[in-house]
């Protein structure tokens, strides 16, 4: 009788997790969200005036989408490889998770920092969940996102440019975030397409889907 309860609560378990897999499509764009809108649309721009997530080009740096989650590369790259981990709805916090994106981001959290590591032999990867800067817009309108930032013992030399984690041992340096560029260089390109690389190598090993129009030729 045990044993029948239990495969009768694994076939229903089975189809919580089937059935909002098919069931799932692509969310409309929320209002003043520009984290809501689809990946390489080109039609995103940088806001003026703006910081945090709303004032990344979405569509020049997105290197990965699973079902509920876009891996994008941080355009301030002092920490080589620093990348954003954003929710493909809108959510204001993290307590409006479903059970099946949380999931997903469990999975995705785990494979990113191997990618991280080694990819580029990182000592360790800072992970922060901090959307301080999405109130700083008026209306506040958050978007949830998790910080994946490697760190680094030593220098490292990649596409002429030299990347040195001049913070290592203690906290990040937010305040590094004010002044970059949103214009995409050879160097992003060319960390996407080592992350790229692995990364959808270790997903289709964990049998975590990745959106078809996320190739690896793309970032060739
Ligand atoms: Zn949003």
């Amino acid at each position: 009788m045990f044993v029948k309860n239990l495969i009768m609560l694994n076939v229903l378990c089975g189809m919580l997790f089937f059935i909002p897999a098919f069931a799932m499509v692509q969310q409309p764009a929320v209002d003043g969200c520009v984290a809501c809108l689809p990946a390489r649309s080109g039609e995103i721009k940088a806001p003026e005036n703006t910081s945090g997530i709303c004032s990344i080009n979405y569509s020049d740096f997105t290197i990965c989408q699973t079902d509920y989650w876009k891996l994008i590369l941080n355009p301030n790259q002092h920490y080589l490889g620093r990348s954003l981990l954003v929710l493909r709805r809108h959510a204001s916090s993290l307590e409006n998770l479903t059970c099946f994106e949380e999931t997903e981001h469990s999975q995705m959290q785990r494979v990113i920092v191997s990618v991280l590591k080694n990819t580029f032999a990182c000592e360790t990867v800072n992970l922060l969940y901090a959307i301080n800067h999405e109130f700083k817009k008026k209306p506040i309108n958050p978007h949830v996102y998790w910080h994946f930032i490697p760190r680094y013992g030593r220098e490292i030399y990649l596409n002429e440019h030299i990347f040195s984690d001049t913070e290592w041992t203690n906290m990040v340096d937010f305040s590094r975030d004010d002044n970059y560029s949103f214009q995409i260089q050879p160097f992003h390109k060319s960390i996407m397409a080592y992350v790229a690389v692995a990364l959808q190598k270790e997903l289709k090993e964990n049998n975590i889907a990745i959106s078809p129009e996320f190739i690896v030729e793309h970032y060739r």
